[in-house]
């Protein structure tokens, strides 16, 4: 009996291990000297912008609209499709989350839809790079210096993902990535933000820790209610283990989608992502033939757990959940994010995984899917 193969599993080595040891034992904790060399890590990985990290990409995204200064009665545009991370951090800071379709080829928000959702209330555009999946930069910023607005680039799902050759982070406005165990790198929990000047710095670090500024003398000053959203050394020495393979761990990643692309039997109808260059294959999502099938999203998930295959879903479109139902939103808003959300399921992708086991999983699709489809 083979091993269940889950749809995604964190790879953390053996050197990585024994250096989280190394911090526990070392007497300090918390925030310290790993957190300064992950810091600079990533911010050499992201051509050389400052990069802070903090305790997951929630909190980076919350600290980041604070930098924007977005508040009451400021309007967001972003996408339905997305983890609800996304727009909550929206709603939390006292705005509103104006939500645009998706393009249904790419998935990501359509950009020939927001220049009509802008009114004079909105202050930012944020982007979503689903499954890895980078939004059209040129386009992206060409609408934004137009209207004259900020940009928030939730690149969670999109370390080492590019952009015309050059690295997503690398280039543009505030960017934000997600160090969640299920995301490229990961520190356990974590997040960060790629920042452009000094003194938005400055205030992001008095936000990530309690508004304190330390001066050399020994004294401080609170200026700003700040959180509690710094990162631990335990979690930056798992981070630096990680940024050290990412580019490896990409690599393995594309891969693997590649075969997937080569072997699944076209003739199940499954509509593939994009085949593209620039995406770090976060996830690999296809979208099930539902009205050709006779089994539900559910009954497909369970029938291939019994072939031993993890499968997820990522992710209903969010425009339908309670929270956004109370702000008016309503199903038949956004068609193709609806019909994304109902269909998508994400088949394992993660780069400890073997050649044999995306095989494997395209053997289990044609098992499940052939009996079951109509006609
Ligand atoms: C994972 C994710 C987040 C949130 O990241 P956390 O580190 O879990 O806070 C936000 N947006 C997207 C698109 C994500 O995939």
């Amino acid at each position: 009996m083979t091993d269940f193969l889950p749809f995604t599993r964190p790879t953390i080595d053996e050197e990585t291990i024994a250096d989280v040891a190394n911090v526990l034992r070392s007497g300090w904790i918390t925030s310290g000297p790993k957190v300064q060399a992950l810091e600079a890590g990533l911010s050499a990985y992201f051509g050389g912008r400052p990069v802070r990290v903090v305790n997951s990409a929630t909190g980076a995204m919350e600290i980041a609209l604070r930098l924007m200064n977005i508040g009451a009665g400021d309007e967001v545009i972003t996408t339905p499709m997305t983890w609800v991370a996304t727009t909550n951090i929206i709603i939390n800071a006292g705005a509103m989350p104006v939500l645009v379709d998706i393009d249904p080829r790419t998935r990501n928000i359509d950009l020939d839809k927001v220049e009509a959702a802008i009114t004079p209330r909105t202050k930012a555009i944020l982007p979503v790079d689903l499954a890895g999946l980078p939004v059209d930069r040129d386009r992206l910023y060409a609408i934004a210096k137009k209207h004259n607005l900020r940009v928030l680039e939730d690149a969670a799902q999109s370390q080492g993902a590019t952009w015309g050759g050059q690295r997503v982070g690398s280039f543009g406005d505030l960017c934000s990535i997600s160090f969640h165990p299920n995301k490229n790198m990961t520190t356990t929990e974590g997040g960060a933000l790629v920042m452009n000047t000094d003194e938005e710095v400055r205030e992001f670090v008095k936000w990530r820790l309690q508004g304190v500024t330390r001066f050399p003398d020994g004294t401080m000053d609170c200026d700003l209610p700040g959180g509690k959203y710094n990162l631990t050394d335990v979690s930056a020495a798992v981070g630096l283990g990680q940024l050290k393979r990412l580019d490896e761990f990409n690599a393995r990643r594309a891969e693997l989608a590649r075969r997937y692309f080569k072997l699944i039997d076209r003739d199940l109808g499954l509509e593939l992502p994009p085949e593209s260059d620039d995406s770090n294959w976060h996830m690999f999502q296809p979208l099930l033939p539902l009205k050709n099938m006779s089994i539900s999203r559910g009954e497909f998930i369970d029938r291939m757990k019994d072939q031993g295959i993890g499968v997820g879903i990522h992710y209903p479109a969010l425009h339908l959940f309670t929270l956004y139902r109370e702000r008016g939103y309503k199903e038949g808003m956004y068609p193709h994010a609806e019909h994304v959300g109902a269909s998508t399921v994400s088949l394992p992708l993660f780069p400890g995984m073997k050649d044999e086991d995306v095989d494997r999983v395209c053997a289990a699709l044609t098992t499940v899917l052939k009996p079951v489809l109509k006609r």
